[in-house]
């Protein structure tokens, strides 16, 4: 067997493969994913849509497109967004053009998305990709708490909000394909990391 078609039998990189990490505000996905993506060839991050106004913080088009009611109303209207729901008062949602773009591009794609959003993909799939569902969370609720009130971005009953919905998002962990703790950045990388790389490892089937 030549080397090449080997190669063939297995996804590889760009193999249409959709990573969406879920978890709760203050898990620290964004770190996780930006430590996966500095470390892993291939993977493209699915800026989202968002009515939420921007932090000092974050960059428009990098973190998200920050936009108003009115346009996001036009996207849904237009099924520009696979799925977008409403976080606590805010409107958030995947744009359909730019998951498709890294397809075509031969790369993976990695969404940070909210566990609502998730579910509405695992009813309803995305076309050309395989959706690889991952729950992140550091251990306890306890922990997220601490990370929250340390990220300063919320004032004190933003946070409250933001915990009561965490621990209403923890009862969907058993419908994920995998679990990353992330109590140590090192480990939560390490493991997020294994999994895209397992995922590439896959054999196609042909059967
Ligand atoms: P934050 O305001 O902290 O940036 O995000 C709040 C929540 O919205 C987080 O759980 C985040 O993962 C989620 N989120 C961000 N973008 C999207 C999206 O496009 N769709 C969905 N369903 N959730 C999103």
């Amino acid at each position: 067997m030549l080397n090449e078609s080997i190669i063939e039998h297995r996804r590889g990189v760009g193999g249409g493969v959709a990573f969406i990490v879920c978890g709760p505000s203050g898990a620290g996905k964004n770190s996780v994913i930006e430590r996966v993506m500095e470390a892993l060839p291939g993977l493209s991050y699915s800026v989202s849509f968002t009515t939420r106004p921007r932090r000092s913080d974050e960059v428009d088009g990098r973190d998200y497109h920050f936009i108003t009611d009115e346009q996001f109303n036009d996207l849904v209207e237009n099924d520009e967004v696979v799925e977008h729901v409403t976080y606590l008062g805010h409107q958030y949602g995947t744009s359909r053009a730019q998951i498709k773009s890294v397809f075509a591009d031969g790369k993976d794609v990695i969404l940070n998305i909210d566990v609502n959003g998730a579910k509405k993909l695992m009813e309803r799939g995305l076309s050309d990709f395989s959706i690889v569902y991952i729950f992140l969370t550091p251990s306890s609720l306890e922990i997220l708490g601490t990370r929250l009130r340390e990220r300063g971005t919320e004032t004190e009953k933003q946070m409250e909000a933001r915990l009561i919905v965490a621990a209403e998002e923890m009862k969907s962990m058993p419908l994920f394909d995998y679990l990353v703790i992330n109590d140590d950045l090192n480990t939560a990388v390490a493991e997020l990391q294994s999994i895209v790389v397992s995922e590439r490892c896959r054999v196609i089937s042909r059967k």
